[in-house]
């Protein structure tokens, strides 16, 4: 697992977020962990390197 460090797009906390390496690209729906509010996950791994990581808030 991959932790990875990003400020929530909501509320501008820094939280992380434990990615699994072993799924080379990967979307999902996860909540903050201050807010509560779903944030859109995208990350995208060459092998144990995280390569692309997005966070997007998906309440506009
Ligand atoms: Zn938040």
């Amino acid at each position: 697992m991959y932790e990875q460090f990003f400020q929530c797009p909501y509320c501008w906390e820094e939280i992380s977020m434990l990615l699994d390496t072993s799924v080379t690209q990967q979307t999902y729906i996860e909540d903050c962990e201050v807010c509560c509010r779903p944030i859109e996950v995208t990350s995208r791994f060459s092998g144990d390197e995280l390569v692309a990581f997005d966070a997007i808030d998906i309440e506009q």
